[in-house]
């Protein structure tokens, strides 16, 4: 389900997504954004809190499509938290990264993270590294993002996720 209340939050989730290229954008059709809206509210029942100790009622998140009523994948945003970064395209990528993953079944992602967020043990399959890496993916000339990294530091760590990106969306420029 659909939940965008002002002209503002849909403008900048329409702004991030516009930056994608192309061939993103089918892995968007069935993704449902959600901004500012408590999840209870709408049927959904998050666990009390994130392994790292955020909570769902305030932390932006991609909901499986399986836990979700409608079985489409979900993109909570929340203001607040968008607030706390300089840019809050990447965190809309970054929950965008989750949302390919999952339709590319989540496969185990063994890559290797580069911030101590992918590097937690919790995240046994490797869904923030898919999704970090993902956002990095993004970078190849836009200088560095909000971690500082981008495709020339993922490549000193791990190439494998540029070539995969590469592979699935076409090089970026
Ligand atoms: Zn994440």
């Amino acid at each position: 389900m659909q939940r965008i209340k002002h002209n503002y939050q849909f403008n900048l989730i329409r702004g991030a997504i516009e930056l994608l290229p192309k061939k993103v954008k089918p892995y968007l059709d069935q993704v449902d954004f959600v901004v500012d809206y408590n999840p209870y509210w709408l049927g959904y029942n998050p666990p009390k809190a994130i392994k790292d100790g955020r909570s769902y009622l305030n932390t932006c998140h991609c909901v499986w499509s399986w836990n979700t009523p409608d079985n489409k994948p979900v993109i909570f945003l929340y203001s607040e938290n968008l607030r706390l970064y300089d840019n809050p395209s990447e965190v809309i990528w970054h929950e965008i990264g989750h949302a390919i993953h999952e339709q590319l079944d989540l496969f185990t992602c063994d890559w290797i993270g580069i911030t101590n967020y992918e590097k937690q043990d919790w995240d046994w399959w490797g869904c923030e590294c898919f999704a970090c890496s993902f956002e990095r993916w993004l970078f190849k000339d836009r200088q560095v993002d909000d971690w500082e990294n981008n495709q020339e530091m993922q490549r000193k760590y791990d190439k494998r996720p540029i070539e995969f990106f590469n592979n699935l969306f076409g090089k970026l420029n």
